[in-house]
């Protein structure tokens, strides 16, 4: 394959590796992928990613930069909380300055069922950097009605889990969740806290098993739930059945896209 030598020079090592080389350079430049939120989870899988060579990176965020994000929002900075800018333009700037080759395009919006399938068009996948379950369910029934693998996620305190969904094949977070928790008995970062590096080690999980996916590898994702506590340093890989129940991806009913189901915070 004939890499010019710049591209050559900037992913030498990214090459190097037995599992990407050159042909799955090739097809990271060819992807386009969407990142729903870019918190803690958002700005290290779009910074992964942006460094890797993804082709086109949408981000989609509609929360401004604060001072209490910064101890796990690796790609912000003081500067850009006295700026008062909107997550995904403030990382936009940022992620341009890193890889001036990727085509990144942020989205100030929060996503909805009137937005999402517009959103997700012409993509290859589709990363979960939300800290919600509304949105979640809503990425679910989007991405396994129009075909498009995505990957979940979740941190609390020192915890984290992550889970990639591939329609039609794998387990989806409806059969592994039938229904919306309710958000009384959810603990959330907001009242038990998190710890940046759990941020950090499940955003790569997440842009790793992205990776895999956008190049071919299939037979090389964790196909299991991923549960892991950075404390503790215990981890575990939990096996999900597809349900033939599950509304969405068994019995093709997408709840979370009729914008009367679920009030979007
Ligand atoms: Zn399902």
């Amino acid at each position: 394959m004939k890499h010019s030598p710049l591209i050559f020079e900037r992913y030498k090592k990214q090459l190097l590796l037995e599992e990407i080389g050159e042909e799955g350079q090739e097809m990271l430049k060819n992807s386009s992928v969407v990142i729903v939120g870019c918190g803690g989870l958002g700005s290290i899988i779009s910074n992964c990613l942006v460094r890797a060579g993804i082709g086109k990176v949408t981000i989609v965020d509609n929360d401004y930069i604060e001072l209490e994000n910064l101890h796990r929002q690796m790609l912000f900075d003081e500067e850009d909380v006295k700026r008062g800018l909107p997550k995904s333009v403030a990382a936009a700037e940022k992620l341009r300055k890193i890889n001036s080759q990727v085509q990144i395009e942020p989205i100030v919006a929060k996503v909805a069922p009137e937005n999402i399938e517009e959103i997700l068009k012409d993509v290859n996948l589709v990363f979960d950097g939300t800290d919600n379950f509304e949105v979640r369910f809503l990425i679910n029934d989007a991405c396994i009605k129009t075909g498009i693998p995505w990957i979940y996620a979740g941190v609390l305190a020192t915890h984290g889990v992550s889970l990639t969904i591939i329609p039609g094949e794998t387990p989806c977070l409806r059969c592994l969740i039938p229904e919306l928790p309710p958000v009384v008995d959810t603990p959330t970062c907001e009242t038990v806290g998190v710890l940046g590096m759990v941020v950090t080690t499940i955003a790569s999980i997440e842009a790793t098993e992205g990776i895999k996916l956008l190049i071919g590898k299939k037979d090389r994702l964790l196909r299991k739930l991923i549960s892991f506590d950075i404390w503790s340093g215990s981890y575990q890989l939990f096996e999900i059945e597809r349900s033939s129940d599950c509304p969405a991806c068994g019995q093709g009913r997408f709840d979370y896209l009729n914008p009367k189901k679920v009030k979007y915070s």
